[in-house]
């Protein structure tokens, strides 16, 4: 990333949110787009397992995740997918009323990891938002199809599931 006024390179990070530029000193916020994300670096070493192109750096809340700009997929470590989820949980405005049903379809494709391109594991994800996700335990992703972050966060606590069971 470069510094839009000057084109100094920037060093962005994922726990900061504005960056001064030592040689013009003005400073760069990258904005979050619709899906919570804000690009840090336009590239990174690895490609989308969907669309083979290269992801880009990203972060979402404060932690570094990679992305893809073509299907807005986002491909996070499984180190700090729990603590990454519980934050933008606890950030969330409102909840889905509804479970979505979980999509079988999710199942008939397999990606292969971009990291050692072995074939990643189609699995539902073992928490709220019934999502199918794709992990590689051997390099510790996980790749999260556009809006399935999304569902998981909003998805209804299990407190909230069961009076909409029961009704009120
Ligand atoms: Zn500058
Ligand atoms: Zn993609
Ligand atoms: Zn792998």
């Amino acid at each position: 990333m470069n510094c839009p006024n000057c084109g100094a390179p920037l060093h962005l990070t994922a726990d900061q949110e504005s960056f001064p530029c030592e040689y013009c000193r003005s400073v760069y916020v990258p904005e979050e787009n619709e899906d919570g994300v804000r690009v840090l670096e336009d590239r990174s070493p690895l490609p989308c397992p969907v669309c083979a192109v290269p992801l880009v750096k990203a972060a979402v809340a404060d932690q570094e995740v990679l992305y893809c700009k073509q299907c807005r997929g986002l491909l996070v470590s499984m180190h700090i997918f729990p603590g990454l989820l519980d934050e933008l949980r606890a950030r969330r405005d409102g909840h889905a009323r509804v479970q979505t049903p979980l999509d079988r379809k999710a199942f008939d494709r397999h990606l292969d990891c971009p990291q050692c391109h072995q074939g990643m594991d189609t699995h539902p994800y073992d928490g709220p938002g019934n999502v199918v996700i794709d992990s590689c335990s051997r390099c510790d992703w996980n790749w999260l199809d556009s809006g399935e972050m999304s569902r998981i966060v909003r998805a209804p606590d299990h407190h909230y599931a069961q009076e909409d069971t029961y009704g009120r």
